[in-house]
């Protein structure tokens, strides 16, 4: 594997506010990369960069070769970025969506192939506001991979989502992997992070704190001497929950 997204000494102050300190990371071709970290900690505002859609203070962005200060045009040809769900023309339907979607990225798709890939065949006629909240993340995952980007960029696609419909995404998530694409995601759900990405980088007041395998970060801590403070049963909560209500969707 190789980098696809290499990240030096970014830096981003909103007026005198320092929210990204000089933070570097690379991202290898084909890994699901995880961003974690509080509320605040400056995760979307280094997603947004490495977008194109926000302007840096100071450092260098490379992403598939092209460095987000000369090549922007490039780079928005080969990434995709999941829209906050609010961005989408209220009236139209799933099927119109799409084909809006195609001719902005001047990228035949068939509409009916992409609602199928994410579950949603039947939703074609409907409003993007008629559909579930985990209905709506696909759509929106879907729409990010309508010109066959290299890399796509979800920022807390599950937040809010019941556990059948978080763990429907994951298995989105992974398909797209599986075609290759690069994945980089930033999540609350630490079960998520450790369950989907291959790494992990952990950012807290505008730095990275640790970056590794979510295996690797659980080894570390474990070497320490840590230990959870209560001995763990074979199962938790969301394990009987799931347990009880089944994997089936809901609100489908
Ligand atoms: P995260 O996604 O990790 O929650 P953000 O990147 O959204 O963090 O924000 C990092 C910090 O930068 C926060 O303190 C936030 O209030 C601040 N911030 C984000 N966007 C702006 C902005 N447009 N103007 C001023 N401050 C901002
Ligand atoms: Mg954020």
């Amino acid at each position: 594997m190789s980098a696809i997204i290499s990240v030096k000494n970014l830096v981003k102050n909103y007026g005198s506010f320092e929210a990204v300190k000089g933070i570097s990371f690379e991202v290898q071709e084909g890994e699901i990369f995880g961003l974690l970290g509080p509320n605040g900690a400056g995760k979307s505002t280094t997603l947004e960069i490495i977008e194109t859609l926000r302007n840096k203070t100071s450092g260098e962005v490379i992403v598939a070769g092209y460095s987000i200060d000369k090549d922007i045009d490039k780079i928005k040809r080969i990434i995709g970025v999941q829209l906050q769900t609010s961005g989408f023309y209220p009236g139209l339907n799933l099927i119109e969506l799409i084909n809006l979607f195609s001719g902005l990225y001047n990228e035949p798709v068939n509409p009916q192939e992409l609602l199928q890939l994410v579950n949603l065949e039947d939703k074609g006629r409907n409003k993007f506001k008629e559909l579930s909240g985990g209905q709506k993340q696909r759509f929106s995952i879907a729409t990010t991979i309508i010109n066959k980007p290299k890399i796509i960029f979800l920022d807390e696609p599950t937040t809010g989502l019941d556990p059948q419909a978080r763990r429907n995404l994951w298995d989105l998530i992974r398909n797209i992997r599986a075609k290759g694409t690069t994945i980089i995601i930033t999540t609350h759900y630490m079960d998520e992070a450790e369950i989907l990405c291959d790494r992990v980088a952990i950012m807290d007041q505008g730095k990275i704190i640790a970056l590794n395998s979510p295996d690797q970060l659980i080894d570390d801590l474990v070497a320490t001497g840590f230990e959870r403070p209560k001995e763990v049963k074979q199962a938790n909560l969301e394990d009987v929950f799931i347990n009880l209500t089944g994997h089936a969707l809901r609100s489908e």
